[in-house]
Order: C-alpha cells, then structure tokens, then sequence
C-alpha cells in the first residue's frame, strides 16, 4: 500500500455515492481504491446488484491492507417503475425506461441518508456522481463538502461552460459546423454533435433532469476529474479559472488496476460471464505480432442499429487484419445474430476474428502488447483507457459528450483518427439514424492508424508518448497522484477546522 498517511482515526473519511451504469461506476471504483491506497478510508454506497459487480476487487483492496468497505442500500424498483433484477442503466429493457430511472435516483434519498448518518467515524467528505442529484441536499443536511464526479474531462466541461454563456449554437442549423466558443483551440463541431443539452431528442423530461443536475452542480465544493494535465492541462486551468470551482484532475483511475488480475476483476460483470479471468483471450492474443490486433467496442451503453453494426463488421473483414470485436448482448441480438449465421461472417474471419457477445474485459485486452488498434464509441473512459495504453484510436462517436472527446482523440493530443460520424444518436432513436459510418469509412480509419506511411507513423509515436504520460501521471510524484494529495490535505484541513 501507498500511505500518504499513517494510519489513525484523524484521518479524513471519504464517501463515494456513484451513479449505476458502467461508465461511472467503474471508474469511481478505480478512484475509491486509489484513495484508499493512501490510507484514506473510503465507504462506498450502492445498491445490492451493483455491488456484486466490484465486491471481488474491493476484497483484494482490503486484503492488502487498504480501509475500504462497501455499505448497501435497496434499489427502488417497484417505487419507479424498474423491473426487478435491473439495477443499472445499461441492464435496463428498453430506453424508454431511462426517465424512471432518474426518477429511482430521487427516491433514493432516505435511503443513503439513513446509511449515510449511521457511518463511523463521522464522514469527511462525499464524492458523488454528478447524476444523483439528491446527495446535495444530504451533503447540505450534515454540514459536508460534497465533490462532484462527472466522468468526463475538462475540455467538455469547458466547451459547455462556454456554449451556456454564449449560446453560440443556437443560429446555426443542425448539419453546419461551427467554432467553439471561447476556448484556447480551434475546434470546429456540428450542431448535430452537440450532447443533448443543446441539441434535445423527443422526450422533453430529459431537460428536467438536466436542469435539476446543473442547478445542484452550483451547490458543489468542487470537481473530482478522471484525466491528466499532460493530457489537457491548459483546458484543467481555463475550467478552473472561468468556473471558480475547485477542480482535482486525478487520472487515469483505470491504471490502478496494475496487474492482469486487477484487470480483470475489474471486467467481473454478470457472475456467468464467458471467461472471467480473461484467459481465452489474452492467450489468443499472445498469438499475434505486437501491434496487430484491432480491438472494437462500442462501451456499456450504445445500441447501434444492426445495419450499422453490419457496416462495421464489413469494414473490419475488408482490412484483412486480426481483430477482437465486442458486439454487446440485449439490443436486437437476434437480428445480429442471424446476419452473423447467415451472412457466413463467423465462418469466414474465424481464423483471425474473436467475437465477444456481450462483457469483456476491456482493460486486459487494451493492455495486452497485440493490440495495435482501438476502435472506440470515444466514451470518455474507454478513450482514456486507449490513450493510457498507448494505442491509437479509430473514432466512431454516438452520443453524449462522445463528439468532443473525439475532438480531444483527433485534434487535441493528435493519437487518433475518425470514422466520420455526422451527428448524435441519442439513447433509445437509434432507428432515426440508421447508418452514420459505412463500411469503407471503416476500413480507411484503421488503415490510417494501421497502415505504412509517415502519418501513420506519427500517430502511433504520439500514442505511445501520451500512454507513458498517463502512467507517469498517477506514479509518486506525478501530476494526478500530487492532486491526489492535494485533496487529501484540503479535506483533512476542513475536518480539523469543523472539530476545532
Ligand atoms: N467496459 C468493459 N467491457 C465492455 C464494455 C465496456 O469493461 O465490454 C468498460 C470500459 O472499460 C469502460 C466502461 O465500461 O471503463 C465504459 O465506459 P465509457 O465511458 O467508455 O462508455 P459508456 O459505456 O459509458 O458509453
């Protein structure tokens, strides 16, 4: 374990609250554990489902001496609607329950206050994720500093400080791009890119629960980042500077997980998951030359349509080269299932392809030397997780902040290329949008990461420059471990002026 402090009870206590979909859930876990590698005691609150997905990893933590526990509290499924056995956005049936889902967030309120007073010792802090809105008012209720985690990076959260200001977006028509307002770059986006705050799908009570997320960010302390100043350390500054906010940039968090059995502890998702320890796969990948291998996957929460994904399996087989491709299991997989059967598409890339229809273990493979690829949805920590590796990216946005991260991927730090999609998906109208990306924009993609030439060359060295920058970064000394501290002393600052 990495003290920074000696073990006593004067020691600040950290309460991570995160929200129930993988994007946020795992990284706030790689967080909790680097806090309390630090002898930092850390409580984590979730729901029973939930727990079960990082219960193994957080016992390893513990048998290695770090304070970390997790407590429960019950999902309320029969209050808002949600069916029994979901407990996470990605789990959910169909995205029209989504809005139901913020609603469970609401209810949850006496619960994590009831949980929440019967801690010991008296909590320091709480980290929480942004999307839960109601830990402001419990934050409020005992007197603590609640941190928000918003699982992006600042180049995003600066971007939208910068369009709520300037409404820049709102002359311009859907397709036509424009210059974000504002910032130190020149950065040009679609309107249609824009995350749904500025550019709405149908259903209008979205907005009321974004409304109500950005009226209790006001209310925060301040910000936990997952990301690192090498990365975007002037956009770390600048949000600094026009916010006002205290700001932590902590990451990458996902390098916590430093052996191959943390990675894949941190991928143990359903309990019948097809090869837990990752095995199957890093030994078919230990089969390739270095840097060969593409891997694919589009995150926890994208539905491509299947002609989309048929597109992209089209592309994959035209480049000839090995591949792993994550095709996630609910959305239409019958229909996806019948083309791969009936198409021959199985049959035919067996020899160099690996399908995994439904949870892999994204961090063991990213991290595995085969690996030469990352075509990506640009989830923010999927691209993190790319960029931490090393391995140059092939961007295919969706949804969400997804369009500014390929920004950071393509024109920022210059480690990727994209694919070329035009507009946002947004969650559950995935039928109004049925191919973005054709299977030759694919193809060109990775060739354009992949192939000869001194472009090529370029954007392989630069992501191999930014992957040993980012494990630099949370290294003793490195930026995002001396923030790391820095949060540490505020906090125990605070607890010894609120005893005293
Ligand atoms: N992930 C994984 N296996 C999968 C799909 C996703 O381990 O098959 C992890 C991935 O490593 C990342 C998270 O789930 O940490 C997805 O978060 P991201 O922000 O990339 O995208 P989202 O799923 O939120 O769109």
């Amino acid at each position: 374990m990495d003290s920074t402090l000696p073990s006593n009870n004067s020691n600040p206590h950290f309460v991570f609250i995160p929200f129930m979909t993988p994007g946020h859930l795992l990284p706030m876990v790689d967080m909790a554990k680097l806090l309390a590698r630090r002898n930092v005691k850390v409580t984590i609150i979730t729901t029973p489902l939930n727990s079960i997905q990082f219960q193994a990893t957080i016992e390893r933590e513990i048998q290695s001496g770090s304070p970390i526990q997790i407590e429960l509290v019950p999902f309320p499924n029969a209050e808002s609607g949600i069916p029994e056995g979901c407990e996470s956005v990605d789990t959910l049936p169909s995205m029209d329950l989504a809005v139901n889902f913020y609603r469970a967030l609401i209810l949850l309120k006496k619960p994590l206050q009831e949980v929440y007073e019967k801690l010991t010792p008296t909590p320091s802090c709480i980290i929480s994720d942004k999307i839960i809105t109601c830990v402001a008012d419990i934050a409020d209720k005992f007197k603590v500093p609640r941190i928000l985690f918003d699982g992006t990076n600042c180049f995003h959260l600066l971007c939208n400080h910068y369009l709520h200001v300037t409404k820049a977006y709102e002359a311009i028509s859907s397709k036509d791009k424009f210059l974000l307002p504002g910032i130190p770059d020149r950065i040009e986006l679609r309107r249609s890119q824009l995350p749904g705050i500025f550019n709405p799908g149908k259903n209008p009570e979205w907005n009321h629960y974004r409304q109500q997320v950005k009226e209790s960010e006001g209310r925060s302390y301040g910000v936990v980042v997952n990301s690192f100043e090498d990365l975007e350390g002037v956009y770390v500054k600048e949000y600094e500077r026009v916010t006002g906010l205290k700001v932590w940039c902590i990451g990458p968090v996902s390098l916590s997980n430093q052996d191959n059995l943390d990675r894949a502890l941190r991928s143990k998702r359903y309990s019948n998951q097809e090869d837990e320890d990752g095995n199957k796969y890093l030994k078919w990948l230990d089969s390739w030359p270095s840097r060969s291998v593409i891997y694919v996957c589009l995150g926890s929460l994208t539905r491509a349509t299947t002609e989309q994904l048929i597109e992209l399996g089209l592309g994959l087989e035209a480049t000839n080269r090995p591949f792993i491709w994550v095709i996630k299991g609910a959305y239409k997989r019958e229909e996806m299932e019948t083309w791969l059967l009936e198409n021959g598409f199985e049959e035919r890339v067996k020899e160099r392809g690996i399908l995994i229809k439904g949870w892999a273990p994204q961090v063991l493979i990213l991290n595995h030397e085969a690996i030469g690829a990352f075509l990506t949805h640009c989830g923010w920590n999927s691209t993190l997780e790319g960029i931490s590796a090393g391995v140059p990216l092939v961007t295919f946005p969706f949804f969400a902040e997804q369009f500014y991260n390929e920004k950071v991927v393509v024109q920022l730090v210059e480690c990727g290329v994209s694919v070329g999609a035009e507009s946002v998906v947004h969650l559950g109208e995935e039928d109004e949008c049925v191919v973005q990306v054709s299977r030759e924009n694919v193809k060109d993609g990775i060739e354009k990461v992949m192939g000869e030439g001194e472009e090529c060359d370029k954007i392989r060295e630069r992501a191999r420059e930014y992957g040993t920058m980012a494990k630099r970064a949370i290294q003793q000394g490195g930026s995002s471990y001396c923030n790391m501290t820095r949060l540490i002393e505020e906090i125990k600052r605070l607890k010894l002026s609120h005893n005293s």
